[in-house]
């Protein structure tokens, strides 16, 4: 891979790696653009096959948190952090707090948090070493488990699309399969038989979905099967990558709303392909944004009730997509990133067109002159 090429077609301002053989730390800190605010986004701990797709991992999810924290009126930039490894095997104290120090001399321009691979108590060591940490414990002052906030935007995000649908924002009778009964999935589930809704979900573990059926009514679905269920709503809190043409064809629903990130295989052809069959799909990272909304909260000290306030503009801005999709002939994912471009550009715009005068210096004679930097 040309690093410079790749990371040129992105759009990034740095990217920073970090190493240390002694603790046997290799990670790489993205910062994709920083014109609405730090850097924010989580580190994630894998064992990636190359160099090569570490930094393509690293690269395209800190490009996303860019778009996500954009379309979500948050004064946030986008970042995301690799660190390169098993964390069953390579994980140390001393490895995660290296990783704290490399984070700290960014001096806020990257903002780290949880990701893949990492647990509450790994943050507690990065912690030790940087205040630019989010995302953290309750006890420890924190937000804690961000998840129900997302489930909250992906229920509210499916009423509206239902409301752009049918006129009815109301999910009771509605058939809905949710894909993985995690965090996020359970917490939306439980929402959803709130409303009355009919539930199908699927999940890899027998466990989880047995559960769901005691506590729920769900009606499992085989992992393999999910696409082949016709339903009302289909609502994807697994894994990306799942909407592809051999899925899409196949699928029976007429929404698509979920938490999970990168659900389009490929954005453009993927979400092309979903207006063509009619099926409309409110874009991941503007529905999953919760999370984020919640961490943003703990940075100005936390409120739960403030962050499911401000979650619950997904609804708004989910119809908003929609109309302008409609208005510029485009995808719902197309109109959405659209939108969270023209905030950055309009930020970035008010900087330039100054409104308080120049900055200025007083001469020892008190006279005004122009600061000679300008
Ligand atoms: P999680 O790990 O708690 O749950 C994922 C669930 O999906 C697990 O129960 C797993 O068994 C199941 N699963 C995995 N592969 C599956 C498959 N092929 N078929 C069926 N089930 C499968 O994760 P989570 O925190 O609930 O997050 C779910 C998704 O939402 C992820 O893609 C995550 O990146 C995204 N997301 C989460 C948050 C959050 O606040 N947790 C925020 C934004 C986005």
């Amino acid at each position: 891979m040309n690093c410079f090429e790749r990371i040129a077609a992105l759009g990034h301002q740095q990217v920073v790696f970090c190493h240390d053989a002694a603790v046997g730390l290799r990670s790489i800190i993205a910062i994709h653009d920083t014109t609405l605010g730090p850097a924010l986004g989580g580190v994630r701990f894998w064992p990636y096959a190359s160099e090569a797709e570490a930094l393509e991992d690293v690269l395209r999810l800190a490009r996303g948190m860019t778009y996500k924290a954009a379309i979500s009126g948050l004064n946030l930039g986008g970042g995301k952090a690799v660190i390169i490894g098993d964390p069953l095997r390579t994980k140390s104290e001393a490895l995660l707090r290296r990783f704290g120090q490399f984070v700290n001399s960014l001096n806020g321009l990257y903002i780290t948090a949880e990701d893949m691979g990492v647990s509450v108590k790994d943050m507690e060591y990065v912690r030790m070493e940087t205040p630019y940490v989010t995302g953290l414990p309750e006890e420890m002052g924190g937000s804690g488990d961000p998840s129900p906030v997302t489930a909250y935007g992906v229920y509210l995000a499916m009423k509206a699309s239902w409301k752009k649908l049918t006129g009815t924002e109301s999910l009771q009778g509605l058939k809905i399969l949710v894909q993985g009964l995690g965090k996020v999935g359970w917490a939306l589930v439980e929402l959803l038989h709130k409303e009355g809704a009919v539930l199908y979900a699927t999940d890899l573990s027998a466990r989880q979905l047995e559960e769901a059926q005691r506590k729920f009514g769900v009606q499992p679905v085989s992992p393999e099967n999910w696409y082949a269920i016709p339903v009302d709503i289909f609502s994807p809190c697994a894994r990306g990558g799942i909407l592809n043409p051999h899925t899409i064809s196949a699928l029976q629903c007429a929404v698509i709303a979920g938490s999970a990130n990168n659900q389009l295989e490929e954005e453009e052809r993927d979400s092309l392909l979903l207006v063509q069959k009619g099926i409309l799909y409110a874009p991941d990272f503007l529905i999953n944004a919760g999370g984020l909304i919640n961490v943003y909260t703990e940075l100005e000290g936390y409120s739960r009730k403030r962050a499911l306030a401000r979650t619950a503009y997904i609804y708004e801005a989910t119809l908003k997509v929609f109309a302008v999709a409609e208005q510029r002939g485009l995808t719902p994912h197309q109109a959405a990133m659209q939108l969270a471009e023209e905030r950055i550009q309009t930020m970035a715009a008010l900087r330039t067109r100054p409104v308080s005068g120049f900055p200025c210096k007083f001469s020892s004679t008190s006279s005004l002159c122009l600061n000679s930097e300008l």
